[in-house]
Parts: C-alpha cells; sequence; structure tokens
C-alpha cells in the first residue's frame, strides 16, 4: 500500500519549538547591533510626529536589580509599541553619576589612600568608577532587549550636562529664589551631610521618651498673676514631652496651642500646666495623679509667660504655633528653633536664635557646659541623669517610633541647623507655579496627581547644598573682607562655561579669578577679595535638570517636554518633584505631559524583598535559565500599578504561557511555507466563513492590543494575546483547519483561503507581541513569507483592522462553536466507551430546535469540518420527543461512522478507489492528488 503520508501538505518550518532564549536572545541582541537597528528605526520614522519618553537616569553604582530591569522593561514596551503605533519614539537613556552613593563606595575601595589625595583627585576616582558601572549597567540593560540610543547615554558628569545644571541654578539666582540661611536641615551624623526629603527614610526607632518640667520665670510671676489672679503667689510650672532629651539644651521656647484649653493641676509643690485634654493621659503614663485643676488658661494668654530653662541659667519663653496637636504629649511643644523645622519657623517668627550646638559629626560645642564633646545620642542619658537630680525629670519610658534614618547609612538622621543654600519655594510664586502645573499633567494611576500636589503644597524650601565632594559645585563665593555669600546669574554663566570647557574638577583647581565676572564686587561690602563655596549641589537637581540638558536639542532627536516619564511610585518625592521645580525655574511649565509610575517587588508570598530574607531573586537569575522574554513577559502579564509579585512558581506559569503562544505562532508559520502573499492571498469577501470568523477574532484582539498599548494597559495585551493564541487557534482554527490544509491540493482556493487567513493572523502576532517579547517576534518574523522590512521593529502595528470585524458573523458562529463543545464532550464519552479512537470515525447525529435547527441547516454543509467528524446528521426536534420544543435546543449523539476509512484524510465515505493507482482513497483525495500533479 502507498505511504500516504508522503502525499499530505504536512506543516514545516525553520522556526525551533524549543526557544532556547538564555542562547538565541544573545544572538538576537548582536544581529540589532550589527544592523544598526535603532538607527535604522530613526531613519524609518523621520518626519513621523514625535513621542518622547524621557529616561529618569539610575545610579550608576552598582548591577541592575529587578526594580531597574522592571522600570526599563516597562519603558521598553512603551518606545516600540508608540514606534509601531507611528511616532518617532527615540529612546536615549541616562545615568545619575554624582552623589553620596558613589562618593561613599570609591572612598571605600581606596581606603587610605583617599587622605592624600586633592579634592581634583578623589572627583577624578569617583568620575571613573561611575564610568565604569555605566557600562557594566549598559550591557545589563541591553541584555533585557531594550532599544535605545546605548551608544550615546546622557550622563550627569557630562561637562555639557553639568553647564546646564549651573545654568539652570543660575535661572533661580536670577529671580531671586536662591538664599543662604542657618535652618535645620536633615542632618547624618554618619555620613556628614544634609540629607534630601528624598533621601530619608522612615524605620522604627526606640527612643527616649520623657517628661521634663519647666518652672515659671519669677519675671514673668506678676504678668501671669495679672491674667490669671487665681495663680496669684502660688507655684506654677509647665510640663513637656519630647523623644530627644539631646536637644534639651537647645531649647528655647514652650509653644502652646492659642486655641486649647489649659488646666493648672496641683501636683505635689507645684501647680503644672497640661492641656485639659491630655491631662488624664499624661497623669496616667506619669503615674502620678493631680489634683482638680486650680485654675483653667486659653494657650493664647500664655504668649510671652517666661519659664526657666530646666538645666540653664536662662529662660523659655511661651509661643503660639497653630501645629500643637492633641495627638500626643501634653500640649506644650519643647521648641528648639536649631532642630526642628517647626521650630525653626516658630523661632524666626519670634525672633529667636537658631541655636544648634552641634557640630556636623553630632558632637556637643562648648556651649552646652558639661555636655561639651559628647555625641547627641550618647549624650541622652546624661541629660536625663542632670534632668532627674534637679527633679525636672517627672517620666521616662522607651517609646518605638516611626524615625528618619539616612537611605545610605541607614543611622538615624538628626535635624540640624547648618548654613545651607536654599531655593525659596515661595520666591516668585514656585510653589504656587508648581502646584499649577500638576494639574495640567496626566497622572497614571490617578491619585498621582494628589500625592505629588500634596507633597509640593507641603516641602519646606528646597536644601541643594551638600557637604560633599562628587558633585557639582555651587558657584557661589564668601567676601573675605565681610563674609557675605554671593551667588547670581552672573557667577553661574561663568562657571557655566568654564565646566563646559574644562569640566567641573576646575572650580578646585583653577585660580578664584577665573570665576569672578568682569568688575565683581561684593555686593554688600563692595569687596573685592574671595573664597569659593565649597559645598555641592544635592543630586537631586542633577537628575532634576535632565529634560534641560538632554531634551532641548543636544540630541537633535529629542524635543522639549517630553511626553512621558515612567518611574517608580517613589519618585513623587523624588525626580517628578525635582524636574517639576528646575523646569519652573528654567522654563515656567512642567518638563512632562504625562507622568506614570510603576509599583514594587514582593515574594510569592507578598512579603518584600530583601537580602536578610533571603528572598530577593536577581534578574540574572531568571535571564540565565529561563531568557530575557520569560522576564519581559512577567512584567507585561503583573499589574505594574501594584506590588508584583514574583517567584519560582509565579515563573513557572509564565514559561508555560509563553510556551503556548510560540507553539501557536509556530504552527501557523509552519502551514505557510508553500504560501506567497503577493500572488496567493484571497481576497476577504471571497473568504468562507470560517476564515473571516477566525479573521474578525483576531481583528477584534488586535484592536483591543492596539488600544492597551496606548494606555499602558500591558495585562489586557497579554489576555487578549493569550485567548487568541489558545482558544480562537489552537482550539479551534487551526484544529478545524487541517483537513482543508493537509489533504487539499496545495493551490486549491479552499486551502489558500485557510493560508490567507492564517499568514493574516501570524504576521500580525509578530506585530502585536513585538513590543512585549521583542525576541521571540522578530525571530517569528522571520518565517513569516513574503518581502518585508528587515526586522518586525521596523514596522508597524497591524491594520487596517475595520474590514476584518464582523460581530454578526462573531455572534453566529460563537453559537456554532457552542453546539461544537457539546459534541465534544459526547465524542470524548464514546471515546471512553472504546467505540471510536479518532473523531473522524464518528458519525454525530443532531436533534435541534428554533434558532439553533436553523442555524445548523443554514452550516449544514460545513457541520462535518466544524466537528472534525465524518458526517453530521440533523433532525428536527418533534414535539413527540421528550426533549422541551421551545426555544433554541439540541441534543446530540455519537455513532461510528457509516462507510469505509480513506486510507489518506481518514474520513469515512461510501466507498474508495479500487484503482490499483490510488487503492483506499477517497474521490476528493483522488482529485486533490490529480490536481497536485497536473501543477
Ligand atoms: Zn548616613
Ligand atoms: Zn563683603
Ligand atoms: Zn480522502
Amino acid at each position: 500500500m502507498a505511504d500516504w503520508k508522503e502525499t499530505l501538505n504536512l506543516p514545516r518550518t525553520g522556526f525551533p519549538m524549543k526557544a532556547n532564549l538564555p542562547t538565541s536572545e544573545p544572538q538576537t541582541i548582536a544581529r540589532w547591533e550589527a544592523m544598526d537597528l535603532y538607527g535604522r528605526l530613526r531613519k524609518a520614522r523621520q518626519g513621523a510626529p514625535k513621542y518622547i519618553l524621557h529616561d529618569g537616569p539610575p545610579y550608576a553604582n552598582g548591577d541592575i536589580h529587578l526594580g531597574t530591569a522592571l522600570n526599563k522593561v516597562l519603558k521598553d514596551f512603551v518606545v516600540r509599541a508608540r514606534s509601531m503605533a507611528g511616532y518617532d519614539a527615540p529612546y536615549v537613556p541616562g545615568w545619575d553619576c554624582h552623589g553620596l552613593p558613589i562618593e561613599l563606595r570609591v572612598d571605600r575601595e581606596l581606603g587610605p589612600k583617599r587622605r592624600e589625595m586633592s579634592v581634583g583627585e578623589f572627583r577624578r576616582a569617583c568620575r571613573a568608577y561611575a564610568a565604569r558601572f555605566v557600562d557594566i549597567m549598559r550591557e545589563q540593560f541591553k541584555r533585557l532587549g531594550g532599544i535605545g540610543d546605548w551608544a550615546h547615554p546622557y550622563l550627569t558628569m557630562n561637562n555639557a550636562y553639568v553647564a546646564t545644571i549651573v545654568r539652570g541654578l543660575g535661572a533661580f539666582a536670577r529671580q531671586g529664589a536662591v538664599y543662604k540661611g542657618k535652618k535645620p536641615v536633615h542632618w547624618c551624623i554618619h555620613c556628614r551631610t544634609a540629607l534630601a526629603e528624598a533621601e530619608v527614610e522612615y524605620e522604627d526607632h526606640a527612643s527616649p521618651s520623657i517628661y521634663v518640667e519647666f518652672p515659671l520665670s519669677p519675671s514673668s510671676a506678676a504678668e501671669l498673676a495679672a491674667r490669671l489672679p487665681e495663680l496669684r503667689g502660688k507655684p506654677v510650672s509647665v510640663l513637656i514631652w519630647t523623644t530627644t532629651p539631646w536637644t534639651i539644651p537647645s531649647n528655647l521656647a514652650v509653644a502652646f496651642q492659642p486655641t486649647f484649653t489649659y488646666g493648672v493641676y496641683p501636683a505635689g509643690d507645684t501647680n503644672v500646666i497640661v492641656a485639659e485634654d491630655l491631662a488624664p493621659q499624661v497623669q496616667r503614663v506619669i503615674r502620678r495623679p493631680w489634683g482638680a485643676p486650680i485654675a483653667h488658661v486659653e494657650g493664647r494668654l500664655l504668649e510671652g509667660i517666661r519659664f526657666r530653662h530646666p538645666l540653664y541659667d536662662r529662660d523659655s519663653v511661651g509661643v503660639l504655633a497653630d501645629y500643637v496637636t492633641l495627638d500626643q504629649g501634653t500640649g506644650a511643644v519643647h521648641t528648639a528653633p536649631g532642630h526642628g523645622a517647626d521650630d525653626f519657623v516658630t523661632g524666626v517668627r519670634y525672633g529667636l536664635e537658631v541655636y544648634a550646638p552641634v557640630g556636623p559629626g553630632g558632637h556637643f560645642d562648648d556651649t552646652v557646659g558639661i555636655f561639651a564633646g559628647q555625641g547627641v545620642f550618647d549624650a541622652n542619658p546624661h541629660i536625663e541623669e542632670a534632668l532627674a537630680s534637679r527633679g525636672r525629670l517627672w517620666h521616662r519610658e522607651s517609646f518605638t517610633h516611626a524615625y528618619p534614618h539616612c537611605w545610605r547609612c541607614h543611622n538615624p538622621v538628626i535635624f540640624l541647623a547648618t548654613p545651607q543654600w536654599f531655593i525659596a519655594m515661595d520666591a516668585n510664586e514656585l510653589r504656587a507655579r508648581a502646584l499649577d502645573a500638576v494639574h495640567h499633567v496626566s497622572w497614571v494611576p490617578p491619585w498621582g496627581e494628589e500625592r505629588i500636589g500634596g507633597m509640593v503644597a507641603n516641602r519646606p524650601d528646597w536644601c541643594i547644598s551638600r557637604q560633599r565632594y562628587w558633585g557639582v559645585p555651587i558657584p557661589a563665593v564668601d567676601c573675605l573682607d565681610c563674609h557675605e555669600p554671593t551667588l547670581t546669574a552672573d557667577l553661574a554663566e561663568r562657571a557655566a562655561g568654564v565646566f563646559e570647557r574644562e569640566g567641573a574638577d576646575a572650580w578646585y583647581d583653577r585660580p578664584i579669578e577665573e570665576f569672578l565676572p568682569d568688575g565683581f564686587r561684593c555686593p554688600k561690602c563692595g569687596g573685592r577679595r574671595f573664597e569659593r563655596e565649597r559645598n555641592i549641589l544635592d543630586v537631586w537637581f542633577d537628575s532634576g535638570s535632565s529634560h534641560e540638558a538632554v531634551l532641548s536639542g543636544v540630541w537633535p532627536d529629542l524635543r522639549w517636554p517630553a511626553d512621558l516619564y515612567l518611574e517608580g511610585s517613589d519618585q513623587y518625592r523624588g525626580w517628578f518633584q525635582s524636574s517639576l521645580l528646575v523646569a519652573l525655574g528654567t522654563r515656567g511649565s512642567a518638563p512632562y505631559g504625562e507622568v506614570v509610575t510603576h509599583g514594587f517587588f514582593v515574594d510569592e508570598q507578598g512579603r518584600k524583598m530583601s537580602k536578610s530574607l533571603g528572598n530577593t531573586i536577581e534578574p540574572d537569575e531568571i535571564i540565565g535559565k529561563s531568557g530575557a522574554e520569560i522576564l519581559r513577559l512577567w512584567v507585561a502579564m503583573a499589574d505594574f500599578r501594584e506590588e508584583l509579585r514574583v517567584g519560582p512558581e509565579i515563573l513557572a506559569r509564565v514559561v508555560e504561557a509563553y510556551r503556548k503562544l510560540r507553539n501557536t505562532c509556530r504552527i501557523l508559520a509552519a502551514n505557510l511555507y508553500d504560501f506567497d502573499p503577493a500572488a496567493d492571498m484571497v481576497p476577504l469577501a471571497e473568504l468562507p466563513e470560517i476564515d473571516r470568523y477566525a479573521l474578525a477574532r483576531y481583528g477584534a484582539a488586535a484592536r483591543r492590543i492596539i488600544e492597551a498599548y496606548e494606555h499602558y494597559e500591558f495585562p489586557s495585551i497579554f489576555h487578549a494575546l493569550n485567548t487568541l493564541a489558545t482558544v480562537d487557534l489552537s482550539a479551534f482554527y487551526i484544529d478545524v483547519c487541517k483537513d482543508r490544509l493537509y489533504t487539499l491540493a496545495p493551490k486549491s482556493a479552499s486551502r489558500r483561503a485557510a493560508q490567507t487567513a492564517m499568514f493574516t493572523v501570524v504576521d500580525g502576532l509578530a506585530r502585536l507581541m513585538a513590543p512585549i517579547v521583542p525576541m521571540t517576534a522578530d525571530e517569528l518574523w522571520g518565517f513569516v513569507p513574503g518581502t518585508r522590512e528587515e526586522s518586525v521593529h521596523l514596522a508597524l502595528f497591524p491594520g487596517p483592522l475595520e474590514p476584518l470585524l464582523d460581530e454578526e458573523l462573531v455572534e453566529r458562529w460563537t453559537r456554532l462553536i457552542e453546539i461544537r463543545d457539546q459534541v465534544n464532550v459526547a465524542i470524548e464519552a464514546r471515546r471512553k466507551d472504546k467505540l471510536i479512537g479518532n473523531s473522524l470515525a464518528a458519525k454525530v447525529t443532531l436533534e435541534a430546535s428554533g434558532d439553533s435547527a436553523a442555524l445548523l441547516d443554514r452550516y449544514r454543509s460545513d457541520l462535518p469540518g466544524i466537528f472534525i467528524v465524518s458526517e453530521v446528521e440533523l433532525r428536527q426536534l418533534t414535539a413527540g420527543s421528550q426533549q422541551p420544543t421551545g426555544g433554541s435546543h439540541v441534543s446530540v449523539s455519537v455513532n461510528r461512522a457509516d462507510g469505509v476509512r480513506c486510507e489518506r484524510c481518514w474520513r469515512y465515505v461510501p466507498a474508495v478507489s479500487t484503482d490499483p493507482r490510488h487503492l483506499g482513497v477517497c474521490d476528493r483525495c483522488v482529485e486533490a492528488l490529480a490536481e497536485t500533479q497536473r501543477t
């Protein structure tokens, strides 16, 4: 007997079943680089409308981790998708190169050598370190499959960039917004530097919690008696509460809420002032009951009343402040203007000294007497002792609370007033303009608007100076005659010019005269001798200037403002905010039209990833074991706005989803080995309904996917791709097409029709999945027939899709497929009974009523193909049968097919050929064989 298998058009393709991504991905990436895919794409989109995603610069100080990988992958989804939607969407990656993290690492690497180095030499070591990590991270980012101008990234340490930063600062100076003042800032005594808001992290910390008595000053006795005659001649005190005993030596005032009622309670040998609503709680905590109050007093009446400092021979004055609350403490708030933001504001209002007797390393100076030289945290118990020995410490306990810590060294930070440079939030209406700009930006998710708005509304002036070396020098000068610090736009411009030519190290290497504008004099005393400022700029000012340094013409592909900033949700207080403020200083509007944020990683149990829990996963692990495409597909499947769970089980599910998608694409491509779209495409109107149904399902999915790309709804993209591949194609369309594709003559119209649909779908699938799995899509692209762009990434999303859509047809076929499911269940049962093996051995009898009967009748001749059986008999359900006749109903019975099996197509037919040339073959197959031979 002939081997008929040889005569079937069985699928074949070079597109491998097994992806082997860890090996194939680097080859794809090398191919893109060799063909200059990025450059080719820029040329292909020349003149198209621009779409600018501006990259937020990661720190160049270590290997990438899963969080940085997530961020870059999401950006790549957007850049590739916008490009396929027809935009010219360049992507220039950047790195943040200055700053404390790098300085500390270089310090550690250098060890004792560091002490012998000049500032310039140390800065050059930092530069080399940053450059090294730019190279390392660049390779790691490229390995994720991201497209971009990797050869020309922006670096915040480059001369032109640094000049832009300094000019931006000059713009603020021109508006009178830059000032130097002594002001409490978050200060790390370990790193010896001021910290930005974004650089402190709140962690639990056990602090002492103490209640301290301040007795009434004899100098105020008469005044208090005049306001409250009940207190005449009576001893009076006020009780404060604090968790920082070391700030007691700096106490200058006690703040009261003007609208609260305070009680004066007999307590031992004094009468103590405490907010009435807090008195019961305070008595409970200090375990000392008081008598009924002998007087009531409104807070506003305590303004100007003087109390004695509990340790020093000086007074502490009663002041009023709105921020005093009833949440904790006594309602009388210990106030040290040198060590607290609120305290400072109150101190300024009352003309108090900004007294901060603490050095940069956290040690007390001589003005505090017995505590001089002690570290502030070490001094806590000594201060408590001193208070106790004077009888002023009424209670102490330990108190665990969220306390600010340094993001670098994780030590608790302090508030310390030091001379710092600031950008005034209220100069030139910066705050008001920033709040207004926030409303004109689109925030995804929408709560971002409120979050950043709240932060801008409440933030203090921007402290822009840092006491470090590796950064952009603040081009200010101090007058040697009167010590006035000066920073003007002219000074900034002069420095920018030098930095542009020679780099910022020049600030430390060159004579000061080179940085002074011609004829420059001290604006205060007219002096002409100056010393240079030693502080550098906050790195957030560096990265916040990126839009100005990168989008304003240096990269000719780009333009200002950006369409999109896309970063982790921690950037509301970081880069989103600093970029906004810098842009308002330089341009008067926001640097972005839209801001999208993503969440962070947790493990499969929802726990934060940390080295100590041992549940971290490095991107390398995933890439090496499964491939970057798996990492990318997983990012697409997860809702990036929330916390993202990742772990071995989740990744195994992603691998399985990838495998299914790949196999569907593979079988489609494999059925096109002899299809030439230029010659063999069948016009849509001539396609059988089933092919048009497949195209309608595909068209609807494609439309949803393209829309979802536009709105960053990546999980719906994955869902649509997955449903199309597994449900519509794999479980239905591809299955029912097999008979036509394999057994008919290769060029028969019916086979070409199925190929037309499959070609359209696989060509579209490659394009639609290209932003998410770019390497797989491009590999597939090479196995889809027809002349096409060299890479799918030079192509556009599929279109037009409208002609493919046909809701009515989809509705009819959806009902047919429901009946098919019913038939499949019945066939499966017969298979279990061993009545039949292959479904082609079955004959299906359908009894139907109502609409279903009409529908089935209409598709009578298609039904064997749809069910993949040899025979289908239709019967009108009669009134006499047991089934209900009303409505639309179908009942199914399955029997062995009549007739004999064709040895070639396995269908059962009434008779097969007895001709020895095609013995045992059905008429249809005889015809197909004849037709094949003719051509
Ligand atoms: Zn620190
Ligand atoms: Zn001067
Ligand atoms: Zn046959």
